[in-house]
């Protein structure tokens, strides 16, 4: 058995609360602290399984100082479990810098722990029907620069392209692949709330997409996942 300093990095629901795993609530359950983006977030999740544990906040904007903090705890054997609001933390979710970090300091001597579970990327592509053995996941887009520039490599790819979106966005966005891409015979999955109470997903090829949000308002609303078929000609 290793005797590695261990950190955990560990998946949480995207929105039912019942999409996560034993061992991830065996593991929450036992380490020291955990290590959330939002306390408030995390402490629901946890009073619903009876975990009492101690949370610290940690998110994009740490500063050093509470990085060095957290190495020097890891080193002197306090063991941490890092989460997100939702999904698997990394993905699109701060948590890379103290990893890198916790490399850096330890090398071989720190044993990162994934648990896995819940990812919206991955809960999407798997209801599509779209042949995912190859795609590119590429997260939020830049909202300007470089934007268009995506959209044009998405649409020469011959790969399934996925990645997420605001709903401040969606439609602005259908309305951009409609306009420029509207003879594509791509089709477009879109996922919306997966796992909670109001799920949908929408399949069908650009200019259907973009009329079926746009006369749907009430509908541009939650969390989104667009998922586009590579050229299937
Ligand atoms: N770490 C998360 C994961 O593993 O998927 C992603 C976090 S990212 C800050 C949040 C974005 O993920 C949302 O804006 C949306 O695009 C996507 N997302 C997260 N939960 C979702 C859900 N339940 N349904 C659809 N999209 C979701």
């Amino acid at each position: 058995m290793s005797n590695k300093r261990k950190f955990y990095i560990v998946s949480t629901p995207i929105g039912n609360l019942e999409d996560i795993t034993y061992r991830a609530i065996r593991i929450l359950s036992e380490v020291d602290i955990i290590l959330c983006e939002d306390t408030r977030v995390t402490g629901k999740l946890l009073s619903n399984y009876n975990i009492s544990a101690k949370l610290e906040s940690y998110n994009a904007h740490a500063s050093q100082h509470k990085e060095n903090k957290i190495i020097d705890n890891v080193k002197s054997g306090v063991v941490y479990a890092l989460v997100s609001d939702a999904g698997t933390p990394t993905i699109s979710d701060p948590g890379v810098k103290i990893i890198q970090s916790l490399y850096k300091e330890l090398g071989n001597d720190i044993d990162i722990v994934s648990i896995p579970g819940a990812t919206a990327l991955i809960t999407a592509l798997s209801s599509s029907g779209f042949i995912g053995n190859q795609f590119t996941f590429y997260g939020f887009l830049p909202h300007k620069k470089g934007r268009n520039k995506i959209f044009k490599e998405i649409f020469n790819s011959d790969r399934i392209s996925i990645f997420y979106e605001s709903p401040h966005r969606i439609i602005k966005t259908l309305k951009y692949l409609c306009d420029n891409y509207h003879d594509s015979n791509r089709n477009i999955y879109i996922a919306r709330e997966l796992t909670k109470l109001y799920e949908e997903k929408v399949i069908g090829n650009i200019d259907y997409i973009f009329n079926y949000f746009d006369n749907n308002k009430d509908k541009v609303r939650g969390e989104f996942v667009v998922v586009i078929d590579k050229n299937n000609k």
